[in-house]
């Protein structure tokens, strides 16, 4: 069989890395890496039908997603200390852009991916980001979408609905944990690159395949989950699918995010759960967590003015 052809940038350059087992679909899966990108795919993809209600439990591919805690209450979740940090990212950014002539107009935010809603109502709750009212959107597919949209009153958009909105609709994209598990990731951030008005941010979070954890672990890296994680990145790789939709990397320093990734892992182990939440408090401890896993490494991005 001829190695197949780069699913971020359609180059013909790739190579075979490796094959893994999956822990939930017991069959084995290829890891493929393109010497043009750097990207790290999967194949055979193996679909969304393992998104069912058992994946948003817990008890699917993923065991350390929690989402029915999350969609209850927030703030009772792990995932509170990413979900303030995205906050806090998003207001230095419009601060220190001096958005100040935009004093008074909604702030409209789209959501991509947007799960059990977490990211949406903590935004609804807090109601408003750098001083401005919020304008909220969401998009994703399955039962969270519909529940999201008749029981808690949130406009969820389908793809249809997302194609038909005209350029520069949104201030904020945010894309949290969802590219490396499509099989097709330069689209959405096309998509976001569209929809992004001039000078807009894209707040996006993948794993780092370039991080020293990673490179020590190889394809046996617990993030190299191949029934879920199809599309793996690291930073040049991020920062080239960026400027293929002519979005420019913005790098970001992550805190809560990096809380909430050792916390969520930690899941099912209570008392080194309990340790550890004591020693993140400490940013030393965050400071060196984030260096290991690289998650301030992989950039954000912005959509650049036009030159005046
Ligand atoms: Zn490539």
């Amino acid at each position: 069989m001829s190695a197949p052809v780069c699913r971020a940038c359609g180059s013909p350059s790739t190579r075979t890395r490796g094959g893994k087992t999956g822990n939930y679909l017991r069959r084995t899966f290829t890891f493929h890496d393109c010497d043009d990108c750097g990207l790290l795919f999967v194949e055979p993809f193996s679909g969304f039908d393992v998104y069912d209600d058992a994946y948003y439990r817990g008890e699917g591919p993923d065991p350390y997603v929690d989402y029915e805690t999350e969609y209850r209450d927030w703030r009772a979740s792990d995932r509170r200390h990413e979900l303030t940090d995205l906050a806090r990212i998003a207001t230095r950014h419009l601060e220190a852009r001096a958005d100040t002539n935009r004093h008074g107009e909604p702030l409209r935010w789209l959501d991509f991916g947007c799960g059990a809603g977490a990211l949406l109502k903590s935004l609804r709750d807090t109601g408003s980001v750098a001083g401005r009212r919020l304008e909220l959107a969401g998009h994703d597919v399955g039962s969270w979408a519909d529940r999201l949209r008749s029981k808690d009153g949130l406009r969820i958009l389908s793809p249809a609905e997302l194609s038909a909105l005209p350029d520069g609709s949104f201030d904020v994209v945010s894309m949290i944990e969802v590219i490396e598990h499509l099989p097709s990731p330069a689209e959405p951030v096309a998509l976001a690159a569209r929809l992004l008005r001039p000078g807009g941010l894209l707040l996006l979070t993948t794993g780092n395949l370039a991080s020293p954890v990673a490179r020590r672990a190889g394809i046996g890296y617990h993030y190299c989950a191949p029934e879920i994680h199809v599309s793996l990145f690291n930073p040049s790789c991020l920062a080239r699918l960026y400027a293929r939709s002519g979005l420019e990397p913005l790098p970001v320093r992550f805190d809560g995010a990096v809380r909430f990734k050792v916390l969520k892992t930690l899941r099912h182990r209570r008392l080194l759960r309990a340790l550890a939440e004591i020693a993140l408090r400490l940013p030393p401890v965050v400071a060196a967590i984030d260096r290991l896993y690289g998650v301030s490494a992989m950039p954000c991005a912005v959509k650049p003015r036009p030159p005046a």
